[in-house]
């Protein structure tokens, strides 16, 4: 089975990617791997800081890898927090923050519709491709749900009545932006290496 190092410390990531590409690839984590580095992201696209944390890892240990970037878009907010989900209320990267500072500001908005986007950036033997992954949805008035992470508890992606955050992982598989670009990747490995 071929191998491929997922450049993230995010620990749900890994989980939610590890459920779909079971059985097709061997996948580390930068923990698995025996990795302890802070992966930067300086830039102001999801693509551009896909490209920067995998080509980090691969000029690191010369492996062949994958990041992704997601960022949540909210249309009312022109597309915030986008790119800057992950620190919009701070440094910190607080999930509760982070939902507190985006429902005051949505607070009096009635127009709640919004998109999670994944980039995936992979480097196989120094070339690199991108796989893109959008879940529409809305942003609840209200957290429901103790599941997931970051903004699971207030997103409800289209088709269902259930927030992110009220769905067990394989649930939220079925709709979500990581699955339908980590979908793509594998297809493309697939291709890659010959497989049916
Ligand atoms: P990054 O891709 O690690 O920069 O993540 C950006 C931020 O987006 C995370 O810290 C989370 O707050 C949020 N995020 C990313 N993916 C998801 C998801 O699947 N559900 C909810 N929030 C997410």
């Amino acid at each position: 089975m071929p191998s491929l190092i997922f450049a993230t410390n995010n620990i749900h990531k890994v989980q939610e990617i590890n459920i779909i590409l079971h059985g097709y690839f061997d996948v580390k984590s930068l923990k698995e791997s025996g990795i302890e580095v802070d992966i930067p992201e300086p830039h102001d696209t999801l693509e551009t800081n896909a490209t920067e944390k995998s080509s980090f890892i691969y000029n690191l240990l010369g492996k062949n890898c994958f990041s992704e970037d997601t960022g949540l878009e909210v249309y009312s907010l022109n597309g915030e927090p986008g790119v800057k989900s992950a620190r919009y209320a701070g440094e910190d990267n607080d999930f509760n923050k982070n939902i507190d500072k985006l429902l005051g500001k949505m607070k009096d908005i009635q127009n709640r519709s919004a998109q999670f986007k994944t980039v995936i950036s992979l480097i196989l033997d120094g070339k690199e491709y991108q796989f893109t992954g959008i879940c529409k949805g809305m942003i609840t008035k209200e957290r429901k749900g103790s599941g997931g992470f970051g903004y699971d508890p207030v997103f409800i992606p289209e088709g269902s009545a259930k927030t992110f955050a009220e769905m067990r992982m394989e649930e939220k598989n079925m709709y979500s932006h990581r699955k339908k670009a980590t979908a793509q990747l594998i297809t493309f490995l697939r291709n890659h290496y010959g497989k049916n």
